[in-house]
């Protein structure tokens, strides 16, 4: 049938659960991904592994296409922040309420699990075939075989799930008005390991997401189902003080995480070796617009890559999918222009809302988290949900345990920061949140929201 042809490039989590998706509706998918197939090696490069946090978002785009006991075995829910200080005290901060968590999976076997399945829905993989050039104007895309030849595949669709350096943003950039914008921020980041013990036991509490937060920097940890925690180290590259630059033999690297990480220090007997074995990679944040040329559109990181703080880039990207399959259905694949259209048009104020809580989160994982008055303010936010649980919604429990709209989101949590700040400016605050009149608070909301 006409315009049921559809090349996806890029099989990365987003690539392949869109491979599933319009698999499951009859199209013919090729999906086309440079590296070779992550299936036949280990689940990924040394060093690039890297925990997901799973949440409400995400779960909703894997439901939908029945996804979820198959991924299920492989998840651990994470019910709160454990905040490591610099003595090794910790305090554990909830994310919701009781059994609302996000769930920690590897990105490696979560990607290799989504390709299985895209294929056993009839997804044509290509692995080593590198999209050379596309031409927006006939959607052909110019690829490059495992073998080194190079060959012209005609289709009726181009999807770009290439990632933040995308091969079809940059076509669309040269053959069409593409705005595009990108910013590498000041800090980068490095996986480390803390292991099981001998007895193949965790060494800390399975179900939180661990976090170091040193104010400039931070180590956080996720668990693993064979009882690991995968780290990663976000440092500014340069600077006075610590950071990537400044750690070059391993007499720096101890007396870092001596200084500042001494806990994690004692449970990473491997430290070194991966420290300078693993890469250091940087973190980058991309708008553009507008998402589509013709036939060909972008989708996930290759739109809108934002930086990891609010655990949400692969969430928002399985969004992206559920809600193009939902306009899919709607309006049918007679006219992909016009699916493409509204997508963009009810998806980019979300994914720039997102990508800028994101920014927003660094100061606060970092730094914020271990400051008591953050604590406090959490906390007061936290019983008002209790109380009143339509009126008040944390900003965190809005973008992760639900999925009204991101814009919405941030522009209800921007109010309630509002409130809050004048809360939080009772100097006697830290003693006394318990007798916080929330009924006012509530009346002050309400009133924000109508002006
Ligand atoms: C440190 C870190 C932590 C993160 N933590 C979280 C988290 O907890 N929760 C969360 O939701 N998100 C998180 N993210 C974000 C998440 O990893 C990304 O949003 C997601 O992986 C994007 O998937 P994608 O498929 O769009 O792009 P990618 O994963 O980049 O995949 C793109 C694929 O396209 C292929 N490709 C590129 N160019 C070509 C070409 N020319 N031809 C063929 N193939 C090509 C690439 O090889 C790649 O496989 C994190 C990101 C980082 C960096």
């Amino acid at each position: 049938m006409k315009n049921n042809d559809v090349s996806i490039i890029g099989a990365g989590l987003i690539g392949s659960l869109l491979g599933i998706y319009l698999s499951k509706k009859g199209l013919n998918v090729s999906i086309y991904e440079k590296r070779p197939d992550l299936r036949e090696q280990q689940y990924a490069p040394a060093g690039r592994s890297i925990n997901m946090a799973l949440s409400d978002r995400g779960w909703k785009a894997l439901d939908k296409i029945g996804l979820r006991e198959l991924v299920e075995p492989y998840v651990i829910p994470m019910y709160g922040r454990r905040i490591h200080d610099e003595h090794g005290a910790t305090t554990f901060l909830s994310y919701g309420k009781e059994n609302q968590a996000i769930y920690s999976i590897s990105r490696g076997k979560f990607n290799h699990v989504l390709v299985d399945e895209a294929e056993k829905h009839g997804t044509k993989m290509c692995f080593s075939h590198i999209c050379e050039e596309i031409s927006i104007a006939d959607t052909t895309l110019k690829v490059v075989l495992p073998d080194g030849t190079k060959e012209d595949r005609e289709t009726d669709v181009v999807i770009g799930a290439d990632g933040a350096y995308s091969s079809l943003r940059d076509a669309m950039q040269r053959q069409t008005r593409l705005n595009y914008k990108q910013e590498y921020i000041s800090h980068g980041y490095k996986e480390l390991t803390i292991p099981a013990t001998k007895e193949g036991e965790f060494v800390m509490d399975p179900n939180a997401l661990h976090i170091w937060p040193r104010g400039e920097f931070m180590l956080i940890a996720l668990p693993n189902p064979d009882h690991s925690f995968t780290c990663t180290l976000f440092l500014p590259f340069e600077g006075e003080k610590v950071c990537f630059d400044k750690i070059n033999d391993e007499a720096d690297l101890e007396s870092v995480f001596r200084t500042y990480f001494d806990d994690a220090f004692s449970l990473m007997p491997d430290l070194a070796k991966e420290y300078f074995d693993n890469p250091t990679s940087s973190l980058i944040n991309v708008e553009c617009y507008p998402w589509l040329a013709n036939k060909s559109m972008l989708i996930g990181d290759a739109c809108h890559a934002m930086v990891p703080f609010f655990g949400q880039g692969m969430n928002c990207g399985f969004e992206d999918c559920f809600i193009l399959d939902g306009l899919i259905e709607k309006y049918g694949t007679t006219s992909w222009e016009l699916v493409f259209e509204k997508f963009q048009k009810v998806r980019k104020s979300d994914t720039d809302a997102i990508s800028e809580m994101a920014r927003n989160n660094f100061t606060e994982m970092r730094d914020s988290v271990a400051n008591p008055r953050f604590i406090i303010r959490k906390k007061i936010e936290a019983r008002l949900h209790e109380l009143y649980p339509t009126e008040w919604i944390p900003l965190y429990t809005m973008v992760t345990f639900s999925d009204m709209k991101y814009e919405d989101a941030y522009a209800q949590g921007r109010l309630q920061d509002e409130v809050m700040d004048k809360v939080m400016e009772d100097p006697m605050i830290l003693q006394n949140w318990q007798q916080v009149d929330y009924a006012a608070i509530i009346s002050q909301i309400e009133t924000a929201r109508m002006v």
